[in-house]
C-alpha cells in the first residue's frame, strides 16, 4: 500500500493509507508560518500504477509555490526526471515510481511571500492546502466554489460521497478526484485563523522572539460584540469595548458642559449639563488590519482599533439643561464635542479627531472634529 502523512510543526496531524475506506480530511488550526512536512511512502506492486504524483495546492498565496517547497532530508528518492511543476498556485511533483520511496517536503515560511496588505472591506479568503497522492494516469481537478469559513475543529468527511452534496454549512468543493488509490488531506483555515493570518500578513510575530506586536492567540478572538465589530469578519478582538462605551456614556450624561477651552458653560449664572437621555453613536470600534487600512491608517497594527481597544464616538445632537431646568442651546463643535471628549477621558486617552485622522486637541488641525477617538491599554 501507499501512505501519506503530514506533520505541522513536528506534530503528526494526518496519516493516511490508500486502503482507508472513508478518508477523513483533518482540518487543523494553522497559519502560513507553520512548518508543514509531508511524508510519502509508496509501495505499490500493482502494475496498473505506473507511478504516483504528489499534489499540493495553496490558495491566496502570492509567489511561486515551487520556491516555497524545499526537501528536508537531503536525499530524496525521487527518480531523475522528476518535475516540480508550478501552475499558478498549484504544485505537482510527478514520477514517484512504484516501490518503497519516501520523501519529506516542507513549505518554507510562507509569511515571507507577499500577502495582501491593501485596504479592504471584505474578509480575506482562507488559506487552504490540498495534499494528494494519486496515480499518474489519472487527472485531478479540484475547484473551490465556496470557501465558507468553518467552525473550529470541524472535520470534513469525504470519500465517494465527496462527489455529491458536501456537508451542510461546511465547504463546497467541486471535485472529480478521489478515485481509487488516491489519498490526501485538506487543511482549511477557519474564520478565526483567517483573521489571525491578517496580523501575520502585516508583520506581527507568530512565535518568539517577539518584537513588537504578535499574532493574537485563538483564545483572544471572540464572536462579534454587538455593534462593536466594525471589521470584516464575524469574529473580532475585544478589550472591554462595551465596558468603555458604557463608561463614556455614563460620564457624559449629566456632565457639566464645557467649551473648547475647558471653561464651564453657564446660562443666567446657572451651570449647564448634558441631559440624562443624551445619546452617542459609535462610528468605529474593532477593525481588522485590512479594514484599518481601508479607513486610512498608515500604521495598521499600531492602531488600538485593531486590538479591540479603541472607540470612535459621535455625540448625537442635544440641548443642554440649566440648573433651573430650562433648556439651553448648545453648539455642536464648541460645546458638545469638548464635553464628550472630557467624558471619554475618564475611560482612557481621548482626543477630538478630524476626518483625516488629525488630532485637533494637539493643534494638528483647524477643521471641525469628525469624532472623539478613545483608546486604552
Ligand atoms: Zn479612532
Amino acid at each position: 500500500m501507499s501512505s501519506f502523512s503530514v506533520r505541522v510543526n513536528g506534530e503528526l496531524v494526518v496519516e493516511r493509507g490508500d486502503d482507508d475506506p472513508n478518508p477523513v480530511r483533518h482540518l487543523r488550526s494553522f497559519l502560513s508560518s507553520d512548518r508543514f512536512e509531508l511524508q510519502i511512502n509508496i509501495d505499490r506492486p500493482d502494475p496498473q500504477f505506473i507511478g504516483m504524483a504528489l499534489f499540493a495546492r495553496v490558495l491566496e498565496l502570492a509567489g511561486s509555490l515551487d520556491e516555497a517547497i524545499e526537501t528536508l532530508n537531503g536525499h530524496t528518492y525521487v527518480r531523475p526526471g522528476t518535475k516540480f511543476v508550478s501552475i499558478a498556485e498549484e504544485l505537482r511533483i510527478d514520477n514517484f515510481y512504484t516501490g518503497p520511496h519516501s520523501l519529506t517536503l516542507a513549505p518554507r515560511e510562507m509569511a515571507n511571500y507577499s500577502r495582501p496588505q491593501s485596504g479592504s472591506r471584505e474578509p480575506n479568503k482562507p488559506l487552504y492546502f490540498l495534499w494528494g497522492l494519486f496515480p499518474l494516469d489519472l487527472e485531478m481537478a479540484v475547484t473551490p466554489v465556496d470557501m465558507t469559513p468553518l467552525p473550529a475543529g470541524s472535520l470534513v468527511t469525504v470519500g465517494s460521497s465527496f462527489l455529491g452534496a458536501p456537508p451542510a454549512g461546511v465547504v463546497s468543493l467541486e471535485a472529480s478526484w478521489l478515485f481509487e488509490g488516491v489519498v490526501g488531506a485538506v487543511f482549511l483555515q477557519d474564520e478565526i485563523d483567517t483573521l489571525r493570518q491578517e496580523y501575520l500578513d502585516f508583520g506581527a510575530s507568530s512565535g518568539p522572539p517577539f518584537k513588537g506586536p504578535f499574532v493574537p492567540k485563538r483564545s483572544d478572538v471572540v464572536h462579534s460584540v454587538g455593534t462593536l465589530n466594525t471589521g470584516n469578519y464575524r469574529v473580532q478582538l475585544d478589550s472591554s469595548l462595551a465596558g468603555h462605551r458604557d463608561g463614556v456614556i455614563a460620564a457624559y450624561r449629566g456632565r457639566q458642559v464645557v467649551d473648547v477651552n475647558g471653561n464651564a458653560v453657564t446660562f443666567n449664572d446657572h451651570t449647564v449639563t448634558i441631559p440624562e437621555d443624551a445619546t452617542v453613536t459609535i462610528t468605529s470600534a474593532y477593525r481588522n488590519p485590512r479594514r484599518n487600512v481601508a479607513v486610512g491608517s498608515q500604521n495598521p497594527l499600531g492602531s488600538r482599533h485593531v486590538w479591540g481597544a479603541a472607540l470612535d464616538l459621535v455625540p448625537d445632537f442635544t440641548t443642554g439643561v440649566a440648573a433651573d431646568g430650562s433648556t439651553v442651546d448648545l453648539e455642536e463643535f464648541e460645546h458638545i464635542y469638548p464635553t464628550l471628549r472630557d467624558a471619554a477621558l475618564t475611560q482612557g486617552f481621548a482626543f477630538r479627531e478630524d476626518k483625516h485622522g488629525k488630532n485637533i486637541d494637539k493643534g494638528e488641525s483647524t477643521l471641525n472634529p469628525d469624532h472623539v477617538h478613545l483608546q486604552w491599554t
